[in-house]
């Protein structure tokens, strides 16, 4: 029938904003008329003065798309994002302004849409499926906003002819690539079989006319086959006593082209392009149905379908059969209920549709959320035309997110990953001199794990450098190779020269001078291939300063190092002299120190870099050379660390028996800033010397709880 094949054009004029209203309160009579109103008006205004292509009013556009989803029943929000859809994109309208005066559902649903029209959607054959993995993003949040967007692009495909055709051919591949597939995945088969009529007058007017034209053949010699087979089904079933209406129509010309080239079949030789479909009251009928079918007509076999014991994801029920007449043409029938049409009709939309202004409760309508699980889920709906291309993508959905810069570029990044990843994945050089980032707007910890569709910004700050830590807060392997990458070019020094002086103090301890030579020899004696790994590793607390002294002294591995007075670790004081450890730099075993005397009152050690001995600097006569006692130090000295932690659960617990496990005893803890997301606080930790220190910092360093670790030597908190 080609007279039906042409797609319902919209009238050029723009509907009135009692007309729109009047849609929507026929099926929803409760309808917000006062909000669809402001919409309407605001939209109005923001577009004043803006044409389409065609010269028509800009605003007719928007209309259009909010009189499409009147035939979906949805409900008012999707209808006043339609009407506002283009409004953050083209007019001076933010966010904000559409949040303040129609609520924050509405502002999510038309930021949702604006997203989605920020996609570069390039149509190369390579980026298809990615690109449609990228529209998925928006569903996991809303699939309304998929629906008010293939709503727009319907009435974009329907006004085409006003573009030059340059756009015209890209917009066609673009709707036959994505936006018909998803169209189908959402359910909605007319929109889909719609949309691939459309953008098929584009891509290939003239195999669409020649179809045209075949069928004003076919009609011409065997006459309209329709109204025949159409009146056979129904004698059958009214023969059998079932109530049921039955419709045929020719399938769309892109369905018979498709189907031509898959099949190599000439279109005289193709079989079924007629499709028909009884639709009845009860899944018993349904059932009663087929089997009058078939006793009827010949089966084809492997053409049967039972939709209705195992639903399709998208919530499709039905069953399909084809069958063969006397002639040997074959006809596809689909039997369903009247709630099973419509849930085919509507898609997903049905969850949102209203019928006399309550939601229409269709007991096969798919819950969004459902919906969405299914989808991520492996599909094994391999015999669907349209399956090659979504098997593919929404298997790697399922374990991806997809994040916005600023500007709207997506960023694809595995499950889990954090705003540092993102940040690496945009450039090396931008997650190397990353700070701190936002995620819509906010700003989170590093170590947040990012959800589809957030929009994260990365801030930088030249000079930074990343960080040990980091290493754990990222999932990527481009994001761990970079920070490893940097990590090392500068930790090799750091830990090489830290590791020298640890060893002199080990050495020290034990009466000996650490030299070159002895490091050469502890080296070779442990396997390893020179001094400097040997510094390294002993830096970064792989290797023990104490393993090193025994590699060359192994007698002293037999003793244990003599134990140092707690009362008296200090060599060079009278010996009544009282003393006490300086608040400010808290000096420790291996560091080298300097003592102050107060008259009468004791001596006060000092690290001797401390920023506090400045004030001494005229009086010479009050200092006192000291050294600590070699041998092993008991766990006294105290060291204060400031830490910042995830407020993780257990987070604290586990970095508290994290210093317990390095034989440190904690003995203050305070906290000093709390965060929703993580918190700093300052530990007091009681330990032996400069290299029990370093382990445990690099144990903390290493935990991913901990973002960052100092420690605190200026802090004048204490008496
Ligand atoms: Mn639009």
């Amino acid at each position: 029938m080609p007279g039906t094949l042409a797609p319902t054009r919209e009238p050029n004029r723009m509907i009135e904003v009692e007309d729109l209203v009047a849609l929507v309160r026929n099926y929803n009579p409760r309808c917000d008329a006062g909000l669809i109103r402001r919409a309407y008006a605001f939209g109005r205004r923001m577009h004043e003065g803006q044409a389409r292509q065609s010269g028509e009013p800009y605003f007719t556009h928007p209309v259009a798309v909010a009189a499409l989803l009147t035939e979906m029943r949805l409900d008012d929000a999707s209808i006043v994002t339609a009407l506002l859809h283009d409004t953050v994109e083209d007019t001076r309208a933010t966010r904000e302004d559409i949040a303040a005066q129609f609520g924050e559902e509405v502002a999510e649903l038309v930021n949702g849409v604006t997203k989605l029209t920020h996609l570069q959607l390039t149509s190369s054959e390579a980026k298809e499926a990615e690109n449609v993995r990228k529209l998925l993003i928006a569903m996991s949040k809303d699939l309304r906003v998929i629906l008010v967007k293939l709503a727009d692009r319907l009435h974009n495909m329907r006004t085409i002819k006003s573009l030059p055709p340059a756009k015209q051919a890209q917009k066609a591949r673009e709707t036959m690539e994505i936006y018909a597939p998803l169209a189908g995945r959402m359910g909605m088969q007319w929109m889909r079989e719609e949309l691939e009529d459309l953008a098929f007058r584009v891509l290939n007017p003239e195999a669409r006319a020649s179809i045209i034209r075949r069928f004003i053949t076919l009609q011409r010699d065997s006459g309209d086959v329709i109204p025949k087979i159409t009146n056979d089904i129904r004698a059958e079933l009214e023969k059998a006593g079932i109530e049921a209406d039955v419709y045929g129509r020719a399938k769309k010309p892109y369905s018979i082209w498709r189907k031509m080239k898959e099949k190599q079949l000439e279109f005289s030789r193709l079989s079924d392009i007629y499709g028909f479909r009884v639709i009845t009251r009860t899944e018993a009928d349904c059932y009663r149905i087929l089997g009058v079918i078939h006793q009827r007509w010949r089966a084809v076999p492997g053409r049967f379908k039972d939709y209705i014991s195992q639903p399709k994801s998208n919530g499709y029920r039905s069953i399909h059969t084809t069958v063969s007449g006397r002639d040997g043409k074959r006809v596809e029938v689909q039997i369903r209920t009247r709630e099973m049409h419509e849930v085919a009709e509507a898609g997903i939309a049905a969850h949102w549709a209203y019928r006399d202004g309550e939601r229409a409760e269709n007991p096969f309508a798919v819950d969004p959320a459902k919906w969405i699980a299914a989808l991520t889920e492996r599909l094994d709906a391999a015999d669907d035309h349209d399956a090659f291309l979504e098997h593919v993508k929404l298997e790697m959905y399922a374990d991806q997110v997809f994040c916005f810069t600023p500007k709207g570029d997506v960023i694809q990044l595995p499950r889990g990953a954090t705003p540092l990843d993102f940040a690496y994945a945009v450039h090396t050089k931008v997650g190397n001199a990353c700070v701190s980032a936002k995620v819509d707007g906010i700003r989170v910890p590093l170590w947040t794990r990012l959800k589809n569709g957030q929009s994260v910004e990365i801030i930088t700050a030249e000079g930074q450098r990343p960080q040990a830590t980091w290493i754990d807060i990222v999932t990527t392997g481009r994001a761990k190779a970079a920070i490893r990458r940097s990590l090392r070019e500068e930790d090799r020094d750091r830990f090489v020269k830290l590791g020298r002086e640890l060893a002199r103090v080990a050495f020290e301890a034990v009466g000996r001078r650490v030299s070159d030579k002895a490091l050469g020899t502890a080296a070779r004696t442990l396997g390893l291939p020179g001094a400097t790994e040997l510094l390294a590793r002993i830096g970064s607390a792989d290797l023990s300063a104490r393993a090193v002294v025994e590699a060359i002294y192994p007698e002293l591995a037999l003793q244990p190092a003599e134990e140092v007075d707690a009362r008296r670790p200090v060599a060079g004081l009278p010996p009544a002299e009282p003393f006490k450890r300086a608040s400010c730099c808290q000096p420790v075993p291996g560091e080298r120190i300097v003592g102050i005397t107060y008259r009468g009152q004791g001596v006060i050690v000092h690290a001797i870099d401390c920023a506090a001995l400045s004030e001494f600097e005229d009086a010479p006569e009050r200092w006192v050379d000291l050294r600590w006692h070699s041998g092993r130090h008991p766990p006294v000295h105290t060291v204060s660390l400031g830490l910042t932690i995830s407020n993780a659960v257990g987070a604290l617990g586990r970095i508290c028996s994290l210093i317990g496990d390095h034989k440190a005893n904690i003995s203050d803890l305070q906290f000093i800033d709390r965060k929703p997301d993580f918190y700093r606080l300052i530990v007091d930790v009681d330990l032996r010397d400069v290299e029990h220190l370093h382990m445990v910092m690099t144990a903390l360093e290493a935990e991913s709880d901990v973002a960052e670790i100092e420690r605190i030597r200026d802090l004048k908190r204490k008496p």
